[in-house]
């Protein structure tokens, strides 16, 4: 039987944790079910990135479901091209590559945001007949599909026709969020974010939007009084449309072996690292030490916190504070992972800096591919397509300042020159998205 892998696909962010973070959340949970070989996120704005995801995998059926609120600009145009799609099914030799519809359009959608709404309801004594709700997508004026699962909504809402008003707004597409108060006149607007994480655009972009001060809790505003419900994706259910997307494809997900929570990890590149392993006795990877039965953070000398699963972990190393890039070299301290088997380790390191392994093993192997910079404008759709007709100070100096604060060797570049000065061996094939935001930035600033 083919091995299977499931990768879900989302936006991640270069300021919040919980934007990413409830993705990994995602996974954690798949993982523990063992529905799937290998369970992995893939990322724009972080590791590892879409462009790279697919390399960490070895199963013949690989299922991406993009955890998106709608077919947009994202899921039709960046995904494909970052990840060399061709539609809903990618034959790449043995390899056969599924592309699910996203979790946003999916029908169990319609009941989340209906129990919401009637919780808001239900919660505040709110009549229904004095009630608006607001439908807040993202939207984007680069893809006008963006705003049809949020605009899907409010008409199916409204054709139900228990509320007074119902009407679909944009954070970033018209009609705008403020537009709220013009478009109706109940005394209550029930303002729900069409959205599948709490990160920034939640927490304080559509708030800002909405004139709101205090969050969740109810606020006037405008002589309305509006109540911000949590997202859309806060909800429990969403781990159950994941994986109702990803059996609408036919493939078996169903429970394979008792898995723990060190279970369904990526594989490729675990079997060179338990050798290595067990080969050399111990092994520095970044800031991480590995022995044969313990991972700790390199130069912890007091005492440390022994974490016994990937959640644990990860929400040290990603909240206090928010590290955007996993291989930056701000890696905190004060933890260990005691070891049950010595595989147990690659596990923990797809934990700490994700995808990686797959890199350092193919440099080992010496079939790294690696990427130079006019291939990666090459597949951009959006900002970043000129990138490699920056200045060379430009891309220097970005180097130098962003590059000079991760562990890996920026080898796409000229074949990294800092390389051994840093005392690093871990490779970076390609520049990854923050790299390519302050490259942007810096190249429009000295323009
Ligand atoms: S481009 Fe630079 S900062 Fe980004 S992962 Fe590579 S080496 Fe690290």
């Amino acid at each position: 039987m083919s091995r299977v892998a499931l990768v879900l696909a989302a936006h991640g962010s270069h300021i919040s944790a919980a934007t990413a973070g409830v993705v990994w959340g995602y996974v954690d949970r798949l993982r523990r079910l063992g529905l799937a070989d290998e369970v992995t996120a893939g990322f724009w704005k972080e590791q590892p990135a879409f462009s790279r995801v697919l390399d960490s995998v070895s199963a013949e059926e690989i299922v991406i479901v993009p955890v998106f609120t709608a077919q947009g600009y994202f899921t039709t145009e960046v995904l494909p091209a970052e990840m060399g799609l061709e539609g809903a099914l990618t034959r790449r030799g043995a390899v056969r590559i599924h592309l699910t519809p996203t979790v946003g359009e999916h029908r169990l959608l319609d009941d989340i945001v209906d129990a919401r709404l009637r919780a808001a309801i239900a919660q505040f004594n709110l009549q229904p007949e004095q009630s608006a709700a607001a439908i807040i997508g993202h939207g984007t004026t680069r893809n006008r599909n963006s705003r049809a699962a949020a605009k899907a909504q409010a008409d199916r809402l409204r054709a139900l026709g228990w509320l007074n008003e119902v009407v679909a707004v944009y954070l970033d597409d018209d009609p705008a969020i403020p537009t709220v108060y013009h478009q109706t006149r109940s005394r209550n607007i029930i303002a729900l974010p069409y959205f599948l994480a709490p990160g920034s655009h939640v927490t304080q972009d559509v708030p800002r939007a909405l004139g709101l001060t205090a969050g969740q809790r109810p606020e006037s505003v405008n002589g309305r009084r509006v109540y911000y419900c949590e997202p859309v994706g806060a909800d429990a259910s969403i781990g159950a449309v994941i994986l109702e997307l990803a059996r609408a494809t036919g493939l078996p997900f169903k429970n394979r072996e008792p898995a723990g929570d060190w279970a369904g990890f990526p594989t490729v590149g675990r079997r060179a690292l338990v050798s290595a392993l067990k080969r050399e006795g111990s092994l520095r990877f970044g800031q991480v030490m590995l022995s044969a039965d313990r991972v700790w953070r390199s130069g912890d000398v007091t005492a440390t916190r022994a974490f016994k699963t990937p959640v644990e972990l990860r929400t040290h190393l990603r909240a206090a504070p928010f590290r955007p890039l996993s291989t930056s070299d701000d890696l905190p301290g004060g933890w260990r992972v005691d070891l049950a088997a010595p595989e147990q380790a690659h596990a923990v390191l797809e934990t700490v800096y994700p995808g990686l392994v797959a890199d350092w093993a193919a440099q080992r192997h010496g079939n790294l591919e690696v990427e130079p910079l006019r291939a990666v404008s090459r597949r951009q759709v959006g900002l970043f397509r000129d990138i490699h007709r920056l200045p060379a100070q430009v891309i220097e100096q970005t180097i130098k300042k962003v590059c000079g604060g991760c562990v890996c060797q920026p080898i796409w570049w000229r074949g990294s020159k800092a390389a051994s000065s840093k005392g690093s061996e871990l490779p970076c094939r390609s520049a990854c998205n923050l790299w390519l935001s302050s490259a942007q930035k810096l190249g429009e600033a000295v323009a």
